[in-house]
């Protein structure tokens, strides 16, 4: 049996008992444990604007070797 334990509320779940929909919210048990978790974050470090706004979304994925 694979269980998982969610990140946010350390409940354990089991993965073959959840349903597609809640899948995507793996590793999460749920949808609102996934959105308090991002949103505990992405209110914090992850909007870093450095200079232009237009193209932030598509250069932070190869940014992160990137200092200063
Ligand atoms: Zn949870």
């Amino acid at each position: 049996m694979r269980s998982a334990k969610c990140p946010y509320c350390a409940r354990q779940f089991s993965i073959l008992e959840t349903d597609a929909k809640q899948k995507a919210y793996l590793p999460f048990c749920g949808r609102k444990c996934k959105l308090l978790d991002l949103g505990s974050w992405l209110d914090g470090s992850y909007l870093v604007s450095d200079d232009k706004d237009e193209d932030t979304d598509r250069r932070l994925d190869g940014q992160e070797g990137t200092e200063t």
